[in-house]
C-alpha cells in the first residue's frame, strides 16, 4: 500500500522580470534585512530590480560567504534584531539562501547555531522571500539548510518545515551571469537533486512527478552545457529543473551522493555541485543493482544509452577535475565512515556499508 505526504508551502512566482511585476507586493512586513553574497546579487541585475520594486524600508547585509557558517548567519541575525527587521529577501545562490533561513531562525531564537540542530527552536522564524540566481541548489523551495561546520569538519544541512520560503521569486535572466563552470557546477547539484529523489527509498508518486519532469527538461539541456552554448532558453529550462530538483528532495531528502560530496566541498575547496558530480556516475552503477527499472528510466529521459554514457558525460562536464584528486587511502577510510553515519546513506537504496562506500571513493578520488 502506497503511504506517503507531500508539503510545499512556496508560493512560486516564474518567469522574465517577475520582481518588477511584483512591485511593492515584494514586502512581507514593514522592514527588510536583504541578504545576499558579495557580488552576485549585484553582478546578476537582482538586487537593483528588488530596490526598484520596493517601496518600504529595507537594510543591506551583503556578506554572506560561499558554504556559510553559523557564525556568518549569527552576523545577519544581530542586523535584523538591532534593525527591527521582519522579513527577509535572500537574493544569491544556494549560500546567500541557506544562510538566510538560519538568520529568520536566530532572529527571533536566542540560541547559536549549533543548538538550532540539537534541539530545534520554538518561534516562528520570520518570513523569507528566496530570489535564486543560480541554478542548481532549488533552497528557495526547500526546507533546509546547509552550513559548514567546523567543529565536526563537515556540512551538514538543517530542516525544519517553517524553513521554506513564503515565496520565491525566478527569473532566469537573473542566471545569465554565471560564468560557464559555475552553470555546470550548479546545474549538476540540480541533476542529483532530480535523480537521488528519483532513486530514494523515500520516493513517492508525488515527488517523482517533480522529479520525472525535472530530468526530462535537465536532459533536453545536456547539448548546451557539452557545447557551453548557454542561451536564455537554457537558462529558463535549468532554473524550471533547478526548482523541481528542490520540490523533490525536500519531499525526500538526498541519497548518498551528498553525504560524500561534503567532504570534497569541506578539505579540498570543491564547489557543492562538481563534488556531487563526481560520484554520480558510481552512484547510478551502485543503485543499477537495486532498481534497475528506475535507474534505466532516469538514463532514458536523458536520452542516454548506458551507465557508461552517463559516465563519458560526467567525465566530459568535469574534464579538468576527473581523477585529479589524489586523497590518501587512509583519509577515504575516514569520509566514508562519517558518510555512513548520516541519514542521506539510510535513504539510499541497497544502503551502501563502509566498505561500499570506501570503494566507490577509492573508484573516483583515489
Ligand atoms: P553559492 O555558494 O551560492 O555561489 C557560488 C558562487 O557563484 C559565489 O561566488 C557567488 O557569488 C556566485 N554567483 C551566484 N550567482 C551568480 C550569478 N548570477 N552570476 C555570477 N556569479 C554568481 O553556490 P550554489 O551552488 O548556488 O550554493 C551552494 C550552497 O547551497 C552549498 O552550501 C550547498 O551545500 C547548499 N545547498 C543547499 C540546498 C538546500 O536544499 N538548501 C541544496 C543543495 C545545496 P557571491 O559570493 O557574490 O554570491
Ligand atoms: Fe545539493
Amino acid at each position: 500500500m502506497r503511504e506517503f505526504s507531500f508539503f510545499m508551502p512556496t508560493k512560486l512566482v516564474f518567469g522574465q522580470d517577475v520582481v518588477k511585476k511584483a512591485g511593492a507586493g515584494l514586502a512581507l512586513g514593514k522592514k527588510a534585512l536583504i541578504v545576499t553574497g558579495r557580488s552576485s546579487a549585484r553582478l546578476s541585475g537582482a538586487l537593483d530590480d528588488v530596490l526598484e520594486a520596493l517601496s518600504g524600508e529595507y537594510v543591506l547585509f551583503d556578506r554572506v560567504e560561499n558554504n556559510p557558517t553559523g557564525e556568518n548567519c549569527q552576523e545577519g541575525a544581530e542586523l535584523a534584531r538591532r534593525e527591527n527587521c521582519d522579513y527577509i529577501i535572500a537574493i544569491g545562490g544556494g549560500s546567500p539562501l541557506d544562510a538566510a533561513k538560519v538568520m529568520a531562525v536566530l532572529a527571533v531564537n536566542e540560541k547559536s547555531p549549533l543548538e538550532l540542530y540539537a534541539q530545534g527552536w520554538e518561534k516562528k522564524p520570520l518570513p523569507i522571500v528566496a530570489i535564486p540566481t543560480t541554478a542548481g541548489t532549488g533552497s528557495e523551495v526547500t526546507p533546509y539548510a546547509v552550513l559548514t561546520i567546523h567543529e565536526e569538519e563537515t556540512k551538514r544541512g538543517l530542516g525544519g518545515p517553517d524553513l521554506f520560503p513564503a515565496v520565491a521569486y525566478l527569473d532566469p535572466r537573473y542566471t545569465a551571469s554565471l560564468p560557464l563552470q559555475v552553470t555546470i557546477d550548479t546545474a549538476v547539484d540540480a541533476l542529483s537533486h532530480l535523480v537521488e529523489g528519483y532513486l530514494s527509498n523515500r520516493a513517492s508518486s508525488a515527488s517523482d512527478l517533480a522529479a520525472l519532469q525535472g530530468i526530462a527538461v535537465w536532459g533536453g539541456v545536456i547539448p548546451a552545457l557539452r557545447s557551453g552554448d548557454i542561451s536564455l532558453q537554457v537558462r529558463e529550462d535549468l532554473l524550471l529543473a533547478s526548482m523541481l530538483g528542490g520540490i523533490t528532495i525536500a519531499q525526500t531528502g538526498t541519497t548518498f551522493v551528498h553525504a560524500l560530496g561534503y567532504p570534497l566541498t569541506y578539505f579540498h575547496d570543491y564547489p557543492h555541485g562538481r563534488a556531487n558530480g563526481i560520484f554520480m556516475a558510481s552512484y547510478l552503477e551502485f543503485t543499477h543493482a537495486h532498481a534497475p527499472e528506475r535507474v534505466e528510466m532516469v538514463l532514458e529521459l536523458l536520452d542516454l544509452p548506458s551507465l557508461n554514457a552517463f559516465r563519458e558525460l560526467m567525465n566530459e562536464l568535469f574534464a579538468d577535475y576527473v581523477g585529479k584528486l589524489h586523497v590518501p587511502e587512509e583519509r577515504i577510510r575516514a569520509y566514508a565512515e562519517k558518510a555512513a553515519q548520516t541519514k542521506n546513506v539510510s535513504y539510499s537504496r541497497g544502503t551502501p556499508s563502509v566498505e561500499e562506500l570506501t570503494e566507490i571513493l577509492k573508484e573516483n578520488i583515489l
